[in-house]
């Protein structure tokens, strides 16, 4: 099953917004194993989308084409499928009446031009939008070879439910594809995407030549999220489903070991949080670089106030030295972070301290490049753990980075069995 995207819009077209639509679709059907070869942009001009869509339709099973089906006149979408179709527009009256309840209810009167929303192509289906009584999506089946355009709204959040409930399972269904399809994603930390791809080459192999039942296996580049690894099986049922990804999972947990932080929405802060419970330790932070955007991340964690005593945002010298006991000297320095995260630890009475120090850019500091970073970790009796990275990207990045790979340096250190002595 192939499937193309058009978007619509001439201002995509002249660069005043970004077609974030098609990026995450094209990310969307990936996940569900639909090959998707091109995408295109079209402005609003009823002839041109015509043409993005035959083009479209010349090369692939199904297209979904995206945005121009509000009530302006520059929302010409449905017209052109009609005419690739063959059709003439119709009224979908049940549209038609969640329109007019919609200004109803709102005791408003409504201009003309909404009802134009329900116009359909003659033998598509709409599908209901999330937001009752605006542009529903369709699908519009083409006939004979059993080819299909899905038209969905442009506003990104309507777009994204529509795809979701409707679209994908739609097209999952035409592509024969088992039953229920279901994903299970692995986030990772620590390596890049061609290592992760190197280090499972082996088992991908395997899984080609599974036939077409056996498990999929796609990457996911997510910035300062890390890496995604995204299980997808196909089964007969949820109990099938679940029993698949959790071996291939056992599997793919085996291959990577301990850069896999979480699972799903599991962010690195909730990865941390929890090892934090599980040992009863709390947690305080000093942060230089980062100027608090740790202690940000960290209280994203529902209840972090049970693990989580606070943060110094030390940002001067002289605060480094007086608050937090650093040493006389470079306050870029892995010595500087130890002190931090000793420093902070004691203060703020905590059983675990961090510490962060660097150069975010883009000028150096203390002859140290940006994006050189120095983080440690206190606790138990030992002298702290600090470790130097140099972190790529500007200023925001080379913070964001910091901050994630704090939080992994300290989900690491009390996973490390040597850890399991102290506190
Ligand atoms: P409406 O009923 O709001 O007119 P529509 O389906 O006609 O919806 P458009 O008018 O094309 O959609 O786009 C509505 C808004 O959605 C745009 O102003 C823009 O903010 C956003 N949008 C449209 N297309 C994209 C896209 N490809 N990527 C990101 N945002 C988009
Ligand atoms: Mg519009």
């Amino acid at each position: 099953m192939r499937c193309e995207i058009v978007a619509v819009g001439t201002e995509l077209l002249l660069g005043q917004i970004v077609d974030t639509n098609s990026a995450w679709m094209g990310e969307q059907l990936a996940l569900a194993g639909i090959d998707c070869t091109h995408q295109q942009t079209v402005g609003d001009n009823l002839d041109r989308i015509v043409g993005a869509l035959e083009l479209a339709l010349g090369r692939a099973d199904a297209v979904i084409i995206c945005g121009g089906l509000g009530p302006t006149q520059d929302d010409i979408t449905r017209n052109a499928i009609a005419r690739v179709m063959g059709v003439p527009l119709v009224q979908d009256d049940d549209v038609a009446d969640r329109i007019l309840e919609r200004f109803a209810s709102r005791g408003r009167r409504m201009p003309a031009n909404n009802l134009l929303q329900a116009q359909v192509p003659r033998g598509a289906t709409a599908i209901a939008d999330p937001q009752p009584g605006t542009a529903p999506g369709l699908i519009c089946p083409l006939g004979e070879g059993g080819k299909v355009i899905y038209a969905v709204p442009g506003v990104p959040y309507e777009m994204q439910e529509i795809v979701s409930r409707a679209v994908l399972p739609d097209l999952q269904r035409r592509a024969g594809k088992l039953a229920i399809i279901r994903s299970r994603t692995l986030r990772t930390w620590g390596d890049s995407e061609s290592g992760l791809a190197e280090r499972l080459a082996e088992h991908m192999a395997e899984l080609d030549g599974g036939g077409p039942a056996a498990p999929t296996l796609a990457f996911l580049a997510s910035g300062i999220e890390g890496l995604k690894v995204r299980i997808t099986v196909k089964a007969d049922d949820e109990d099938s489903a679940r029993a698949l990804l959790d071996e291939e999972e056992r599997i793919v947990r085996g291959v990577l070991g301990d850069i896999v932080f979480g699972v799903d929405d599991e962010a690195m802060e909730h990865a941390v949080a929890k090892v934090l419970v599980e040992r009863g330790l709390t947690l305080a932070v000093a942060e230089s670089l980062t100027g608090g955007l740790v202690a940000s991340r960290l209280v994203n964690v529902a209840g972090a106030s049970n693990w989580f005593r606070g943060g110094i945002v030390s940002y001067a010298s002289d605060v480094k030295h007086d608050l937090l006991g650093v040493p006389a000297g470079p306050v870029v320095s892995s010595e500087a972070a130890a002190a931090m995260a000793s420093g902070v630890r004691r203060r703020l009475g905590a059983d675990v301290g961090l510490g962060v120090t660097g150069v975010a850019g883009p000028d150096e500091q203390d002859g140290q490049p940006p994006g050189t970073v120095f983080m440690a970790v206190a606790m138990g009796d030992d002298e702290p753990i600090a470790v130097r990275v140099t972190l790529p990207g500007d200023r925001d990045r080379v913070r964001q980075f910091a901050c994630i790979s704090l939080l992994d340096l300290l989900r690491r250190t009390l996973a490390a069995p040597s850890a399991q002595l102290m506190s």
